[in-house]
């Protein structure tokens, strides 16, 4: 088995650290991370300037780019061969319910799948690093059995997997999940710069708005290892009727047309 590593933190944080030693026996595993945090960069790829590959002392690869560079730039070339597995993270916090969109973890994941690789994207629930081993293991035993049951190698998928900040015997079990919602974020922080200026600075993440039993939310609060699969279809199908009839509606007020 052949694992890719990548994360949003950083190729230098804890998370990917613990990460790599974990999986490290488990399989044959390159680490190919950003070079620097970043954090909610989704699936940003860098269209507009070079990027670079580097090596560090203990052979992970770092580039100058994001998540999905990373795993864009180890697919398209970089690698030579197709893993089986992508694996991102360890994130240093949560990414359930909305967080999702905005991830770095989850879009450096999301590449892996959109080329046909199975991915998953490991996250802790808070951001202190506490308890990462236990994290660590739970992420080597998640890949473990799910390379033992076969599900590696297979068609593609792409899980959300977020693990509370517990010693590993205190975990629950994985519990598969839906996404919850967060609130809107809240207001953003505003400073005035040394030269007068006003600076703005993205507001924390929103609390659980919609963390009914089911969710991500719910899961971990209650001790759990969350895992949810994603897609990418973004068609909001369940609504398709209800536009169609909109569209058609729209049709017959269009009179510029033919
Ligand atoms: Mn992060």
């Amino acid at each position: 088995m052949k694992i890719l590593i990548s994360n949003d933190d950083g190729y230098q944080a804890p998370g990917i650290v613990a990460l790599y030693e974990a999986l490290k026996d488990v399989a044959e595993v390159e680490v190919i991370a950003p070079e620097q945090n970043n954090s909610a960069k989704s699936n940003a790829l860098t269209l507009n300037s070079p990027m670079y590959v580097n090596r560090a002392s203990n052979g992970f690869r770092y580039i100058n780019g994001t998540p999905a560079d990373c795993v864009h730039i180890a697919l398209t070339g970089l690698l030579g061969y197709r893993p089986d597995l992508v694996v991102s993270g360890i994130n240093n916090g949560a990414n359930m319910g909305d967080d999702t969109i905005y991830s770095g973890t989850v879009g450096a994941a999301m590449e892996g799948y959109l080329f046909g690789v199975p991915a998953i994207a490991f996250s802790q629930v808070e951001k202190n690093w506490g308890e990462l081993d236990a994290a660590a293991r739970t992420a080597r035993e998640l890949v473990l059995k799910m390379s033992q049951q076969k599900l590696i190698g297979t068609s593609p998928w792409l899980l959300n997997v977020n693990i509370p900040n517990l010693p590993f015997e205190q975990l629950g079990h994985v519990k598969l999940c839906r996404l919850g919602r967060r609130h809107a974020a809240e207001s953003v922080i505003t400073q005035t710069s040394p030269r007068g200026e006003t600076m703005y600075w993205i507001g924390a993440a929103g609390p659980a708005l919609d963390e009914a039993e089911g969710t991500d939310f719910h899961a971990t609060a209650q001790g759990h290892i969350a895992m949810t699969p994603l897609k990418v279809d973004l068609t909001d199908h369940d609504r398709l009727g209800y536009w169609a009839q909109t569209a058609a509606r729209l049709r017959q007020g269009d009179h510029s047309g033919s």
